[in-house]
């Protein structure tokens, strides 16, 4: 059997994404081993096809022409861990899913990741954008990370080499692939810990009860602005939350809550959701996003960025 006669052909994205939208992906093709992922890649760099890797797809917009390309999805499953005085040391690979990780730790009494309780998708997803809510983020909690780089070669980066900074990291620039990641954790009190599990759960109990990619937008961060608040707006100053503005708050302020086009809703309950009520198309998404780009800055003076990832535009 060749490489290629194992993967599969057009299969539809939408059935990879939690927001339940996407094209095709012309070949595709489910990593469990690392020598299967490298295989895979190395026939994608020899054939000069694209090739995207792929988590638990749930921070992703896939185009309705979907990706004329090779999708791989990364379903890797090892979790290794071993105690060492108070810490605990995960060795896990990149596709074990992040909730995976939460409930073996916080069920071993162990604290750095119950705050993402509730949050789908992979380690591996997790650490390239620097997952985080409650105030923190997979990255303190990252010893060190196994990746390939864009030759294929593989090497270890230290927690400084990945370059985290808020939903950011120097895989969402570079496109170097995680393969797995040392990540430790440190015994606390089952009650601290069991608090900030509530508090997790409390935020998927205000999920919207629909398909979608989380926020569509990073919050806005003040530094960006010189620490500065658009002068014709004091009101934002009761806003701010770990030197963030939210914003949700931003485009609601716009009046855009439940604006629908097509089957894409920016969700009434959380206005950084966009929502697929039944039969959105990426289209429709992509139109709300650049309403609620133009609207913000407009307002406020404020550029948003995606933080959901493109695919096949
Ligand atoms: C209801 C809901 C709630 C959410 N709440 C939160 C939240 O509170 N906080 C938060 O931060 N996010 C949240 N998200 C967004 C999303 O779950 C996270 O960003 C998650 O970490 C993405 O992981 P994934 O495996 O699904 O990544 P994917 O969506 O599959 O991929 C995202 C990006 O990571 C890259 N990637 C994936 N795996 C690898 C790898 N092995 N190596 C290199 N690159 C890789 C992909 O190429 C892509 O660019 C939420 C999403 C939903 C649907």
């Amino acid at each position: 059997m060749t490489t290629e006669d194992k993967f599969k052909k057009n299969e539809l994205l939408a059935n990879h994404t939690t927001l339940r939208i996407g094209g095709p992906a012309k070949y595709f093709f489910e990593a469990k081993e690392k020598k299967e992922l490298i295989e895979a890649l190395k026939w994608a760099k020899e054939n000069s096809v694209p090739y995207f890797i792929l988590g638990g797809g749930s921070n992703l917009l896939v185009s309705d022409k979907g990706f004329d390309g090779l999708v791989i999805k990364v379903r890797s499953e090892k979790l290794k861990v071993k105690s060492e005085g108070s810490k605990y040391i995960v060795e896990v690979e990149a596709g074990v899913p992040l909730i995976k990780i939460i409930l073996e730790t916080t069920k071993a009494g162990y604290s750095g990741a119950e705050w993402g309780y509730g949050i789908p998708g992979t380690i591996g997803g997790a650490i390239c954008g620097n997952a985080g809510r409650l105030g923190q983020d997979i990255s303190q909690v990252i010893e060190s990370v196994i990746i390939l780089d864009e030759n294929l070669a593989e090497k270890e980066l230290n927690k400084e080499d990945c370059r985290f900074t808020y939903r950011e990291s120097v895989f969402k620039k570079n496109g170097w692939i995680i393969l797995s990641a040392t990540l430790v954790l440190k015994k606390k009190e089952q009650k601290l810990i069991d608090d900030i599990l509530d508090e997790a759960k409390k935020v998927v109990k205000g999920y919207p009860p629909f398909p979608s990619a989380g926020c569509a937008f990073k919050n806005y961060e003040i530094k960006n602005n010189n620490g500065q608040l658009p002068k014709e707006h004091p009101e934002l100053e009761s806003q701010i939350r770990g030197g963030k503005i939210g914003t949700g708050y931003l485009i609601d302020a716009c009046g855009l809550k439940q604006k629908q086009i097509g089957g894409a809703k920016i969700w009434e309950g959380h206005a950084n959701y966009i929502i697929n009520t039944g039969n959105a198309r990426a289209e429709d998404v992509i139109s709300l996003i650049d309403i609620c780009k133009k609207s913000v800055k407009e307002k406020f003076g404020i550029e948003l960025e995606e933080e959901i990832r493109l695919l096949g535009f």
